[in-house]
């Protein structure tokens, strides 16, 4: 689509299958399966819908799919596409990983940023994207390579600690201009330092939400997701994005519906929120 001066596409970094329940934490199951429907292991089909913003003088990426080094057993597991998923997808606007300036990265699960790095031809791990900065929250950056044992099953130290060897990590702190027309929104809430990132140009805007908001599934405020760190302010965020992306008219893109990429909003009695109008996969 495009927006104002910027021409944005949603990209896809891959489809996999999840355990259901854990997309829904506390909601019953007699609820979400009235909105999506499960497979005979009880998991969801999900996308990881990254973001493609080119903005005239730079090709900026917002998150990287699961990326290419998930083992045997993981790939079963998650019935995750084998290779580079990103690669073809941005082969399909005559771009090849080389090309991207600019990835964003919204917080650091394999989900997000396991196609921030890749294993070359001798067994090491490098960047996926060779001539890129790479922006990612200080605090989410000091969290994931801290190696907590509570948050061991959490943060992969391959999908990311190559970034910084490279020297092609920038840290940002809280709501800061990446770009002229992209912004980061310090979200928290699913993990400590998890961003929204906004981008505005000319009288348009839109939002990505990360896992503030996975699917469009996920719309009333309390529908959280098992992996949220901080449930409350998750839940205190969350109105907060959505109501900005309904009340300015903005699209909503969103990382993990397995239906559509991108959408717009308005605010809904029932269910907090509801899609007005949406975009396909193309
Ligand atoms: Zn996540």
């Amino acid at each position: 689509m495009q927006l104002g001066d910027f021409e944005l596409h949603t990209i896809s970094g891959g489809t996999y299958w999840i355990d259901g329940g854990s997309m829904f934490g506390v909601v019953p199951r007699t609820v979400w399966t009235r909105y999506i429907s499960v497979d005979d292991k009880d998991r969801i089909h999900q996308r990881t819908s990254c973001v493609l913003v080119r903005t005239g003088q730079k090709n900026v990426l917002i998150d990287t799919g699961y990326g290419s080094k998930m083992n045997e057993k993981e790939q079963k597991n998650f019935s995750s596409e084998p290779g580079e998923p990103l690669v073809p997808s941005l082969a399909a606007f005559g771009l090849t990983p080389a090309d991207i300036d600019v990835v964003v990265l919204s917080h650091l699960h394999f989900d997000h940023a396991g196609g921030a790095t890749k294993v070359d031809n001798a067994g090491r791990v490098i960047p996926a994207f060779p001539n890129a900065t790479y922006v990612v929250q200080r605090q989410e950056w000091a969290t994931a390579s801290a190696e907590f044992p509570e948050l061991r099953a959490a943060y992969s130290l391959p999908n990311f600690m190559s970034l910084k060897e490279a020297g092609q990590l920038r840290l940002i702190d809280g709501n800061v201009e990446i770009l002229p027309g992209i912004k980061a929104w310090l979200t928290g809430g699913h993990t400590e330092a998890h961003q929204a990132i906004v981008i505005e140009s000319g009288n348009q805007g839109a939002i990505y939400m990360g896992d503030v908001c996975p699917t469009f599934r996920h719309l009333p405020t309390l529908w959280c997701i098992a992996y949220d760190l901080e449930l409350l302010k998750l839940r205190r965020i969350k109105p907060e994005v959505l109501g900005t992306i309904a009340d300015r008219g903005w699209w909503a893109l969103c990382d993990h519906d397995p239906d559509h990429v991108a959408a717009k909003l308005r605010r809904d009695d029932k269910r907090d929120f509801a899609v007005t109008e949406t975009l396909p996969i193309l």
